[in-house]
């Protein structure tokens, strides 16, 4: 059953379906959880929590592997794990979301779709649509990374570059959806499905036990509210014993999240946003506003933004330990070190940091901020 998260009207799960009439985001209620012994000799994907994904029919599953990315420890005590999520398929976990999303377009018949992004979630749902034999047409900020841009049309998308602002692209891509099936990561319920998955696997990776934070960068908030979501699905089942804290993590540029929490707001106003490296969470307005604010209140957790320069320092510190991720995922390292030092995450408490995207993506970014930095040092 997909229900409207406004007006309540429910639609059944058979129809293709984005958004409900009254123009609210649906959220999908298919009850269903894996047990922890069924686990045992299934493919080490995250396919292996199936039954928690929606989904029943096997045959129309589109699936690259993507899941179970390793869980390496960042400082060598064990209190700082870093989860390697931008070595899922398309070098970013965005591949969550869409092995579960065209798995279930499969399903419904659909023969295109329409995205829109910053550039990740168009390559990820590109190369999927492109295993599931679906054409694609994504549109992308003409800012957006060259190398971001390339992978799409290497999947055979049709790609749409729009000049000026994030919210631009996404209103060019409502508008063509008018012919096409508007699949996009920030309203799909089966996307916010996929990213579930996160919860269930860090938690099994840590032989079942929630870990005392979880940093994410939040743009759309997906990752946040699904891995959110998640964990509580392992709380309801008695697999963990409760759901860990999360600090989301903002550019300062582009903080409408960290503006709502802090304000005390139900809801995320949009604001006016500025430039930042971190463009895969420069979203002026997320979809699910309250639900983000939702998942960081009820696991008693923060907001916090960090600078530019603050997310090129952690980039080159996350290389030193031979990790290459691209600003927008430094992002979430970058914010731990400040809540390190004034004291909001205790020393010996047990942090979880996702990197999402992979270094390779944004080559041509990395480039510029290096040839700046060297005329800047002559
Ligand atoms: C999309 C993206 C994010 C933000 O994720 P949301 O689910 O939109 O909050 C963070 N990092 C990278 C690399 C991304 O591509
Ligand atoms: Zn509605």
């Amino acid at each position: 059953m997909l229900i409207c998260s406004q007006c309540a009207t429910q639609y059944p799960e058979t129809q293709p379906r984005w958004r409900c009439g009254c123009g609210g985001y649906l959220i999908l209620h298919a009850p269903g959880m894996f047990t922890r012994k069924s686990l045992s000799g299934r493919p080490k994907s995250l396919w292996r929590y199936r039954e928690a994904l929606g989904l029943r029919d096997a045959a129309n599953t589109v699936t690259l592997g993507e899941g179970f990315s390793p869980l390496v420890d960042g400082c060598g005590n064990g209190t700082l794990l870093l989860k390697l999520d931008f070595l899922c398929p398309t070098g970013s976990y965005k591949d969550r979301g869409s092995t579960v999303m065209l798995s279930k377009l499969k399903e419904w018949g659909v023969s295109e779709v329409i995205e829109d992004s910053s550039g990740n979630a168009g390559a990820s749902i590109a190369a999927y649509a492109a295993l599931a034999g679906i054409r694609a047409k994504v549109f992308v900020p003409a800012s957006t990374s060259a190398g971001k841009a390339a992978q799409i049309g290497m999947y055979g998308a049709e790609l749409v570059k729009v000049s000026g602002s994030r919210e631009d692209t996404t209103a060019a891509a409502v508008h063509a959806a008018r012919d096409g099936f508007y699949a996009s990561h920030n309203w799909s319920p089966y996307f916010l499905a996929g990213m579930k998955t996160a919860a269930y696997e860090l938690a099994e990776q840590l032989d079942w036990k929630a870990p005392d934070w979880v940093v994410v960068p939040v743009g759309g908030g997906g990752l946040l509210v699904g891995m959110y979501l998640g964990f509580k699905d392992l709380v309801s089942a008695a697999f963990v014993d409760r759901v860990p804290r999360f600090a989301a993590v903002q550019a300062s540029a582009c903080d409408p999240v960290y503006r709502a929490w802090r304000d005390g707001f139900e809801d995320v106003p949009a604001i006016h946003k500025g430039q930042t490296a971190a463009e895969g969470i420069s979203v002026a307005k997320p979809v699910r506003g309250a639900a983000i604010l939702q998942a960081i209140r009820d696991s008693d957790g923060i907001v916090t933004t960090v600078e530019d320069d603050e997310v090129w320092t952690a980039l080159a510190k996350l290389g030193g330990q031979g990790i290459y991720v691209e600003p927008t995922a430094a992002a979430a390292p970058a914010a731990l070190r400040r809540l390190h030092e004034d004291g909001t995450i205790g020393a010996a408490e047990q942090v979880v940091v996702m990197l999402t995207g992979s270094g390779l993506k944004a080559t041509d970014k990395i480039v510029e901020h290096q040839s700046a930095e060297a005329i800047s040092y002559a």
